[in-house]
């Protein structure tokens, strides 16, 4: 069973640290060496492997450092391959990567990003998703259309209800004041929101949390249409 927690970076980012049952690690997008080299000298271990969702810096500007400590392996998309420092492995939509045990296979969600993937952890109900989608939320549109990033959603809203996603940032409180703005009604968001607030206000993560909440709760996500989501992403770019 592969052990998830998340290491806090920059602003609002979460590193997650992966544990599977053998002593494998890994982290999803490190953009802060030293606050991954923090976490596991505390916990008295090593780096084996890098995943990267995209090659934004803030998600991969730790690569270099760590590969050059730990000898980790980095791996990444495949599309990408030239913007992401250090990377050994290129991968494409339905590869597998092993953390030991645990095993993922990579979705390709461009939308964010060109490259950008995702990396489904079946077996252990976990989803890092970098960009692409956060809770109540979903990436803006660096290098993609409405059309694209839509159709990337689609992939995610396919996979099931009790699917746990692990966002690079902590951007929900301000992503559900939005989905209140356009989805007001909605009761299932009306207690999402409550939890959040406390959970904030008590300086605790908002994330993980399961896919099935976001599917009724997060207003991009549900977006039925391209257009619908191109409208909404418009709409709260311009808040
Ligand atoms: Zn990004």
């Amino acid at each position: 069973m592969l052990s998830i927690e998340s290491i806090p970076a920059f602003e609002d980012n979460y590193i997650w640290l992966l544990l599977d049952g053998s002593g494998k690690t890994a982290v999803v997008d490190p953009g802060d060496a030293k606050a991954v080299e923090r976490a596991l000298d505390r916990r008295k271990l090593r780096l084996d492997c890098i995943l990267n969702t995209h090659h934004h810096w803030d998600h991969t500007g730790g690569n270099a450092a760590l590969k050059r400590r730990y000898g980790c392996a980095v791996i990444g998309p495949a599309a990408d391959a030239r913007r992401i420092p250090g990377m050994d492995t290129g991968v494409r939509e339905n590869d597998m990567v092993s953390i030991g045990d645990a095993q993922a296979r990579v979705i390709e969600t461009p939308g964010h990003t060109t490259g950008h993937v995702c990396f489904w952890f079946e077996k252990d109900r976990a989803l890092f998703c970098g960009d692409t989608l956060f809770s109540m939320g979903t990436g803006r549109l660096f290098e993609g259309t409405p059309e694209i990033m839509w159709a990337s959603l689609r992939k995610i809203d396919a996979l099931p209800d009790d699917a746990m996603i692990y966002c690079a940032h902590e951007y929900t409180e301000e992503n559900g004041d939005f989905c209140m703005a356009v989805d007001p009604d909605n009761p299932d968001l009306k207690i999402r929101m409550d939890e959040v607030r406390k959970l904030r206000a008590a300086g605790k993560p908002t994330l993980p949390v399961h896919l099935g909440i976001e599917k009724k709760t997060n207003a991009l996500l549900r977006a039925t249409s391209p257009e619908a989501y191109g409208a909404l992403r418009k709409r709260k770019d311009e808040r």
